[in-house]
This record gives C-alpha cells, sequence and structure tokens, in this order.
C-alpha cells in the first residue's frame, strides 16, 4: 500500500474514533501507524514516536512480543471460536477466570468476560440491577458516579460516565444516574487542604444519597485514579471515606479498574493501591495489553450467590469469554509476573517518574506535577503559583502541547490543560528522561504560541 493512498481511504470511508470527521479531511487524513517495537510506534511518514500513552492506556507489556502471537495462533489453530451460551466454555477462559480471581483475591472470585471496557460496565450495570431485585430490594436502581468519570461509550457507559459532551450528544444518562463532583485538587480543591478537600468530595456522594434516598441506591462506581478525565490523583483518605460510605448505607462499591488495573499504578489493582475493597471490578485494557478485545467484570462471591437464586441471568455476549482472547490474556498476565512488571511499577520506574517529573515543576507553564505508578499528568496554567488556565475555564492548552510532544517524537494526551502520560510497563530510566525532557521543550514551544 501506499500511505498517501491509505490518507485518502481513511478520509473516504473510515469513521475514526471520537474525532471531528471535518478536521481530518482538513488535515488530509489520519496518522497511519504502521508498525511498533517495545515502547516506539512508527508512522507511515517515516517518525518513530515514543508511546507515552501505551496505544490507549492498555499495551503493558509493550508492542512486539512474539509470545502473545504464538499463543493467539495456536489457539486459533486448536479451536478459533466457542461460547460461553449453551453450558460450555473454552480451556482458556476457565483458567484465565482463576488467574483474574487470584490477583483480585479476597471475595472477588467470580469473572464475566465481555469484549471491551465499556461492555464490562454495561455488565455492572445490568448485574447490579438484576441482583437487587433478586435481594427483594427493587427500588436500588440508581448509580451515583462521579462527574468527568469514563466508563466508557456504549449507553450504560456514556451514562455512568460524567462528560457532558458524550450525554448531551446522546441525550444520556438513562434515568437513574446521579452525577457527583470528582476529587479534582488542582482544579476544584486548590488552595484548599487535600485531605479536607477529599472529605468533602466523598461526603459530597453521602448527601447525595440522602437525597436520593438510600433505600433507592444501587452502587457508586469509580475509577481508582480517573484516567480520561485527567489522571486525577484522589486525595489520601478519599477512598477510604467512599468505602465506608457505600458500607453504612448498604450500597455496592464498584472499581472500574479497565486503566488502573494490572499494575499500572503499582499493585495489580489499583484499589489494593488505594486500600479499599470494591463488590465489583470492570477491566481490560491491560488485560491484554491491547493485543486482543477482552474485558473481565469481577464480582464478589456474596454477589453470586444471590445470582444464584435468579435462574438465568440473561447477559452476556457473543465474544465472551473468548478463547483467542482468553489465551492472549493469559500469556499476558503470564509475561507481567515473571518480569515483575508490577513490582517494577511500583518500587523502580513508577518512583522515577515521579522524581523526573518534577524536574518539570521549574517551568513557568507548570502548575503541578503529579504521578501513581506509571500514571502520571503535568497542569498547565497561564499564572506561575495559581491554576488560571489560558483560554477559560474549559482552556485547551493540553493540545497546543500535545500536538509539539508529537511533533518532537512523544505521543501523550491533553485533556484539557492537562498533559496525561501512561507508558508501557517496560519503559527504561532513560526513556521516562526521554518523555520528560519532549515535555519540557514542547512547553518551551508552546509559549510563544499560547501568547500569541
Ligand atoms: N472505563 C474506563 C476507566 C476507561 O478508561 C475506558 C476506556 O478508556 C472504558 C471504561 C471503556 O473501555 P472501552 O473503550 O474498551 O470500551
Amino acid at each position: 500500500y501506499e500511505i498517501a493512498e491509505l490518507k485518502r481511504l481513511d478520509v473516504a470511508h473510515h469513521l475514526p474514533a471520537q474525532q471531528d470527521y471535518k478536521l481530518i479531511e482538513d488535515m488530509g487524513g489520519s496518522r497511519i501507524v504502521t508498525h511498533a517495537e517495545g515502547c516506539y510506534i512508527h508512522d507511515g511518514d517515516g517518525n518513530r514516536i515514543l508511546d507515552g500513552m501505551a496505544g490507549l492506556w492498555c499495551v503493558n507489556v509493550g508492542y512486539g512480543r512474539d509470545e502473545l502471537v504464538e499463543v493467539a495462533a495456536e489457539q486459533m489453530r486448536e479451536l478459533p471460536f466457542y461460547n460461553t451460551f449453551f453450558k460450555t466454555v473454552t480451556p482458556p477462559t476457565v483458567l484465565l477466570a482463576q488467574k483474574i480471581a487470584q490477583h483480585t483475591g479476597g471475595k472477588l472470585q467470580h469473572v464475566f468476560f465481555n469484549a471491551s471496557g465499556s461492555e464490562a460496565n454495561d455488565t455492572v450495570f445490568r448485574m447490579v440491577r438484576h441482583y437487587w431485585k433478586l435481594k427483594g430490594e427493587p427500588k436500588r436502581t440508581v448509580f451515583i458516579s462521579r462527574w468527568n468519570a469514563y466508563h466508557g461509550s456504549t449507553v450504560a457507559g456514556v451514562s455512568l460516565g460524567g462528560m457532558k459532551a458524550m450525554h448531551a450528544q446522546g441525550d444520556l444518562p438513562v434515568p437513574g444516574v446521579e452525577h457527583v463532583r470528582q476529587p479534582y485538587w488542582f482544579g476544584e480543591g486548590f488552595g484548599q487542604d487535600p485531605v479536607q478537600f477529599g472529605k468533602d468530595c466523598a461526603a459530597a456522594i453521602e448527601e447525595r444519597i440522602l437525597a436520593v434516598g438510600p433505600e433507592n441506591v444501587a452502587a457508586f462506581i469509580g475509577e481508582p485514579v480517573q484516567g480520561a478525565g485527567g489522571v486525577i490523583i484522589p486525595p489520601p483518605g478519599y477512598w477510604q471515606e467512599v468505602e465506608a460510605i457505600c458500607r453504612k448505607y448498604g450500597i455496592l462499591l464498584v472499581a472500574d479498574e479497565v486503566i488502573c488495573g494490572f499494575g499500572r499504578t503499582g499493585q495489580w489493582f489499583g484499589h489494593q493501591t488505594y486500600g479499599f475493597t470494591p463488590d465489583l471490578v470492570p477491566m481490560a485494557k491491560g488485560l491484554s495489553s491491547g493485543y486482543l478485545p477482552i474485558s473481565a467484570t469481577a464480582v464478589s462471591s456474596d454477589i453470586v450467590e444471590v445470582l444464584k437464586t435468579g435462574g438465568d441471568f440473561v447477559h452476556g455476549f457473543t465474544y465472551s469469554g473468548h478463547p483467542v482472547a482468553a489465551a492472549v490474556a493469559l500469556a499476558n498476565i503470564g509475561i507481567i509476573e515473571r518480569e515483575g512488571l508490577v513490582e517494577r511499577t511500583r518500587e523502580d520506574t513508577g518512583p522515577y517518574l515521579a522524581r523526573a517529573l518534577t524536574r518539570l515543576l521549574a517551568h513557568e507553564l507548570v502548575g503541578e506535577v503529579r504521578s501513581i505508578g506509571l500514571l502520571g499528568a503535568v497542569e498547565i496554567v497561564s499564572k506561575k503559583g495559581t491554576n488560571q488556565r489560558w483560554l477559560g475555564a474549559e482552556g485547551n492548552a493540553g493540545p497546543v502541547v500535545r500536538d509539539l510532544c508529537i511533533k518532537n517524537g512523544l505521543m501523550v494526551r491533553g485533556i484539557r490543560d492537562t498533559i496525561v502520560m501512561c507508558p508501557p510497563l517496560i519503559i527504561s530510566h532513560q526513556q521516562i528522561d526521554d518523555m520528560v525532557d519532549i515535555i519540557g521543550k514542547s512547553l518551551d514551544e508552546a509559549l510563544p504560541v499560547l501568547r500569541a
């Protein structure tokens, strides 16, 4: 193929995810990513780009893992597909369920499979409401979530999420979803004591529960660290407060681990990093490091005991427990275990990233840097020492800096006024330094652009 021809065809026929189609047309088509190895992607214009986003928060073991290719090929030869609808299951699916249960631990001993993070949350949505009906509390239908949360792009995912632009385009959320404030200290609690701010944000959940009536509330859902919202790291103590509130009112607690799972925050799961115990855990992305689409919803034994009283749970997808995806996920988890990537993130590369990011603090555009494990963010401000933004409340300095980072050889995301990063867990110290240096250089280059 010719790259120029692919770009033309992209404009002519392909509708990419979360894009302004007119903009893509004006650009003459999307960047064509052709191949990748380790922590680098390559595009059709000959650029080699350090992947500071691990694809889309997912390629935890890095690119070019022949082992996963072999496992997929072997499983495709053996059995490319079978379903789990007919009282049937395939060997990799069962073994993966056991492996996930081993890492979620405690009461999270059961796993329902889906193909995407959004579907994992759809499963949460339906399973939780079904559970409460079986429990004899059918009024418990309301989900409490947070503004600026991201739980996916399906109807349930968008409804549970707190992205106002997504709500607006689909006339969502569906009835029965309530949104409360997010624990975003730099954006919304600046100048306040962070611990008190976290308490106030948790208190907002309790206030909403009381307003809705505790007898009507089914579950609270949150990402341990809000990813697509801008890598929003909660203040210390926030999750303990949230957990206590959920327990006080008998409300289920859902930790959306689609980004935080599989080592990202320095433990297997983000709820382990923050020391709380959810009842349901949707996960995806790092489960297969993105090599194939697969997601899972881990469920507590208490919930499953109740589901057992209800006959068929009429929910499932053709690709629930897909054997090839399950085999690859199992091998991917094997790599994470064998190479100690969770421990390495916690003890070595995570702290290294945190130290490296502090070099940016002197920059006049930088208001805050933060990270947990290999999940990081840089806040861009218009006035040093404040949280003032460049272009109004919504701002958009992030995309300006992001585009410069990409030009300078680093893929990051710009979310409003925040640059976020989420590199493969195999990243080296040198590559972390390169990542931070490129952000620094791009911030320098952004100054005249933003001032213009
Ligand atoms: N939940 C979280 C926390 C996510 O970050 C995402 C995707 O980024 C999703 C759910 C949706 O996953 P998917 O895009 O695989 O449907």
